[in-house]
């Protein structure tokens, strides 16, 4: 399954106006990956943009994509604030843009954003879907997954008969980590080895509470995922793409820092073998979830189990 990771900035574009920052300067005086824009991402095969930051029209012009669907991930500015660019995408298109919105995040993205002013004038066709459940675009099944976090937050999990990944942009330490093989991750970045830090990040500071390191990024997703590629690039930890290669490259090369335009290839999938495997998995996977519908703690323990044989059969 491909996908292009259209933005990889975090909270702050860059560069950023007005600031004078090494990275910043960098950014304006060589363009190319040292300029960030906004979280975002494009799934082809779903033609699904998920979040719009400000810049997303940009974004679409600069690779000549029109997509017909949209989802949210949360609504925060640097993912929801360039929503105008359905009223963009429906003028040019003739029709309404389809926006997928999990049911709990709605209001949210109502109150601060003119979503419902988009809906009212035709430009926006509202699917609310329920959290945590399954629907399917063009055989991409897409599954919103809810974060435990105090305001609604989801990341996405896309799923074909031979792909399964995930992007989850922001708010990761609050996901809990779905079991399961993945062909390509795309989270938040963690927060990186100290010594590779430019700065002081004092023991007391809220980082440490809010983001993975990358050592424990590192360990939690091997196994997991053939790819993993960190996103949400933040301007604040003024670290240059190369410094980020440098840090990703302790790893191995199936850890990378995405860049704007960053194209994830559809070979980061299972094997025909393990295609089979996968299948057999998944089938016991929804068996397991049908089953414990009314007992979460043991559907979580069944499938902690199911993942525990699936790798160590693998
Ligand atoms: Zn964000
Ligand atoms: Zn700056």
């Amino acid at each position: 399954m491909r996908a292009i990771v259209l933005g990889s900035a975090g909270s702050q574009p860059i560069p950023m106006a007005g600031c004078g920052c090494r990275l910043c300067t960098l950014a304006r005086r060589e363009g190319g990956r040292a300029v960030r824009t906004g979280p975002s991402l494009y799934l082809p095969e779903a033609d699904l943009l998920i979040d719009t930051p400000e810049e997303a029209n940009l974004q679409l012009t600069g690779h000549d994509l029109a997509p017909r669907r949209v989802a949210w991930t949360h609504a925060h500015p640097d993912h929801a604030a360039g929503m105008r660019v359905v009223q963009f995408l429906a003028r040019s298109a003739g029709r309404p843009v389809e926006g997928w919105i999990p049911r709990p995040l709605y209001p949210v993205l109502a109150a601060r954003y003119p979503l419902d002013y988009l809906v009212d004038a035709g430009y926006l066709e509202l699917r609310l879907v329920p959290p945590d459940r399954p629907f399917e675009l063009e055989g991409v099944r897409v599954t919103p997954l809810a974060h435990d976090h105090d305001e609604p937050v989801f990341a996405f999990l896309f799923e074909t008969d031979a792909a399964r990944n995930l992007y989850a942009p922001d708010h990761v330490r609050s996901l809990p980590v779905p079991e399961g093989p993945f062909g390509w991750v795309v989270v938040q970045m963690p927060i990186p080895p100290l010594e590779a830090l430019p700065f002081e990040l004092p023991p007391e500071h809220e980082a440490w509470k809010n983001f993975y390191t990358f050592d424990q990024a590192v360990t939690l997703w091997r196994g997991r995922t053939r790819r993993l590629v960190f996103t949400h690039i933040y301007e604040r930890a003024g670290m240059t793409p190369d410094e980020l290669d440098a840090v990703a490259a302790r790893a191995g090369d199936w850890v990378a820092f995405a860049y704007d335009g960053m194209e994830l290839a559809a070979d980061a999938k299972p094997h025909a073998d393990e295609a089979a495997r996968l299948d057999a998995f998944r089938r016991e996977q929804a068996r397991i979830e049908a089953a414990y519908a009314d007992d979460p703690k043991r559907m979580r323990a069944e499938l902690r189990r199911l993942w525990d044989r699936y790798k160590s059969s693998g």
